[in-house]
């Protein structure tokens, strides 16, 4: 059988063994100046015109923005449900309480009208994913965070580069945070990266990924420890050097596989919007679970199912919602390998096993 096409594959040349190797001999290898020289480089790689604050972990991320937002138990943050579960339980863990809404069919992303339905007084905010590297309408939901005196908070776990109109994802909401997981378009080891829209944001969460310190043992509020060592920061200012080809050829990946497809649904993009492609997502109508094992038995081809249970039905949170487009891409979704190492040979053997799976009803 031919070679096993991996649904994802991390990156890690020469150059981050140097930069990792490069630290380890400084003898200084937590939080520093690789750390500090990453977060300038970061908001200057993409864009961000906003000050970026680098962390041990995305869902960290989530975590340390929310509570610089004032995010507290009681209040409640309009989430959607087809995500990874860290976008609830980020909400989740300040005590505040995740309100499902749905997604559009159009862009899998939280749908601004559903969103807006799920508002109550107890609302202190609307948190968007950038679904597989797709941007959600943003400018929507940043009006009816306008409208309502609401916070719009960005999961941009999966949208490093990604854009909307112009505007790159990751400045447009009170913070952003972008995931640095080895999977993810680009990586630090673990880590994630949070940009900010104000300074009181960064101070606050600068203090809440130190124990509440700016100032050594002075501490002013309670706080964790969620620092970014500079063995990862090294790592992750190599990628950034990188991040740009790859995402080049994720979105020449995903091109050919939309112009050759044939009897599945193939990724939508809206008008305006940069797609990064993390995933490459198609809807199978009929039977996703068959195609998916088909795939891999029968093509040796790996893809990936984001997600199959959506987060309204997961033990922690069972919430007693109808979100119908959620349920149905849930159902439907697959996602086939499109990452930088996805070859123009296994590209073909990709798209004529799919369609061949999908006319032979999978
Ligand atoms: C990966 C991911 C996260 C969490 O990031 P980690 O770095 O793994 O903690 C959060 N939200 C979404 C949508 C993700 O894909």
């Amino acid at each position: 059988m031919s070679d096993f096409i991996p649904p994802a594959k991390p990156l890690i040349g020469d150059e981050e063994r140097a930069a990792v190797d490069r630290v380890l001999r400084s003898g200084m290898i937590a939080q520093g100046p690789e750390v500090k020289a990453f977060e300038q480089e970061f908001s200057e790689h993409f864009k961000l015109g906003r000050a970026c604050v680098a962390v041990n972990s995305g869902t960290s991320g989530l975590h340390l923005g929310l509570l610089s937002a004032g995010v507290k138990a009681g209040d409640e943050v309009i989430v959607p449900s087809f995500t990874f579960a860290a976008t609830a339980n980020a909400v989740a863990l300040t005590g505040a309480t995740p309100v499902f809404a749905d997604i559009s069919a159009d862009d899998f992303c939280l749908d601004p009208t559903a969103a807006e339905a799920a508002i109550t007084d107890k609302t202190v905010g609307i948190m968007p994913v950038h679904l597989y590297g797709h941007p959600a309408k943003m400018e929507q939901l940043m009006q009816i965070g306008r409208d309502r005196g609401l916070h719009v908070f960005e999961d941009a776990a999966q949208a490093h580069g990604a854009a909307l109109n112009g505007t790159p994802v990751g400045a447009f909401g009170t913070f952003a945070m972008f995931s640095l997981y080895p999977t993810k378009n680009m990586t630090s080891g673990e880590g994630g990266m949070v940009s900010v829209a104000d300074a009181e944001m960064e101070r606050n969460v600068r203090l809440y990924r130190n124990q509440g310190m700016e100032q050594q043992y002075h501490n002013e509020v309670v706080g964790l420890n969620n620092r970014m060592t500079d063995i990862n920061a090294a790592i992750g200012r190599v990628q950034l050097t990188k991040v740009d080809a790859w995402t080049k050829q994720r979105q020449d990946n995903a091109a050919f596989l939309t112009a050759n497809l044939d009897g599945v649904t193939p990724p939508p993009v809206a008008d305006g919007a940069v797609h990064v492609y993390h995933q490459y997502t198609i809807r199978v109508h009929d039977d996703r679970d068959g195609l998916a094992k088909a795939l891999k038995e029968e093509y040796n081809i790996g893809s990936g199912m984001f997600y199959p249970v959506p987060n309204h039905r997961l033990k922690p949170f069972q919430a007693d919602v109808d979100l119908p487009a959620t349920e149905l891409a849930a159902r439907e979704c697959l996602s086939l390998p499109v990452h930088p190492s996805v070859t123009q040979a296994d590209l073909e053997r990709i798209v004529s096993a799919v369609n061949t799976l999908a006319k032979a009803g999978a």
